[in-house]
């Protein structure tokens, strides 16, 4: 990618991103989902952070032991706190079956910014909250080489905290999804029944946000947000279009974590997004 005076300018307004430096290699961690490598894009593992503030309740540290069932109806039109319920409760899928704690999601409720993901892996379905391995704490990083964060926490209705103001700003803040709210077992692969039958949450969930960009992060998030099969490297680089709201696509941040050489796309994907965000990338 070559870079606009305008993007050189972004850039060095942003100084160096912290998470662009090469890392050790990925331990091998028991919380890491691996991914089973696609034949279209290989899909990585995941890993934990530190401790980020959280906008979720408490984790339950009981497995929930669900029945398979149904999803509630009228998620299209659910506030927070339905929705956030709704989520908590859901077998329609029999992820529920495996899971402790459905993973809703953290941030900003009103968030310029929408981080979706695939799903949660052993960590997030123990804390309850996306992206908190290693691949959280990669994530984190390139968040905060942009100036953003997934807190501290704010007022959501049906969890979270009431904070200082001014880190609230929501064009500084994100909110983190996933296209699953269930932990596949043994991280594999999510089918296409589950995130059929997950879609609707996370449907709503953009619906409420509103995001003014969204960072689709992974191949499956990517696919089933853009209804293609294309892989990830032949859609990254341009602006997609998720209903009017722009869409960037970028690697998972666990694919990251084995293929060191690959962050500097991702760092262009970001930058990309950012732009577009400024107003200077329309389509
Ligand atoms: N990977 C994801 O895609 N989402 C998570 O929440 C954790 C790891």
């Amino acid at each position: 990618m070559s870079w606009t005076p305008r993007q050189h300018a972004m850039l060095a307004e942003m100084g160096t991103p912290l998470w662009f430096a090469p890392e050790p290699a990925a331990e091998s961690d028991a919380s890491s989902a691996i991914r089973v490598p696609s034949p279209i894009q290989p899909e990585p593992a995941l890993v934990p952070t530190q401790a980020a503030p959280s906008l979720v309740p408490p984790p339950v540290s009981q497995p929930v032991m669900a029945q398979r069932g149904s999803r509630p109806d009228g998620v299209a039109s659910m506030g927070w706190v339905q929705l956030r319920e709704a989520v908590a409760g859901c077998t329609a899928c029999r992820l529920c079956e495996g899971r402790t704690q459905a993973v809703f999601g953290v941030g900003h409720p009103n968030a310029h910014w929408m981080i979706i993901g695939e799903a949660p892996g052993e960590q997030e379905d123990r804390q309850g909250e996306p992206f908190v391995g290693k691949s959280g704490q990669l994530l984190d990083n390139m968040l905060r080489a942009l100036g953003l964060s997934r807190g501290p926490g704010v007022d959501l209705p049906g969890g979270g905290d009431a904070k200082d103001a001014p880190a609230n700003d929501p064009a500084r803040q994100v909110f983190i999804a996933n296209t699953l709210k269930c932990r596949p077992p043994g991280n594999r692969n999510p089918e296409p029944e589950e995130l059929a039958q997950c879609e609707p949450y996370l449907l709503r969930q953009i619906e409420l946000v509103q995001p003014k960009i969204i960072l689709a992060m992974g191949r499956f998030a990517v696919q089933s947000l853009l209804r293609t099969t294309e892989p990830i490297g032949k859609l990254r680089g341009r602006v997609h279009r998720f209903q009017e709201v722009p869409l960037i696509v970028t690697y998972h941040p666990a694919y990251l974590l084995r293929n060191l050489q690959e962050k500097s796309k991702a760092w262009d994907d970001l930058c990309l997004a950012q732009t577009t965000l400024m107003g200077g990338v329309t389509s």
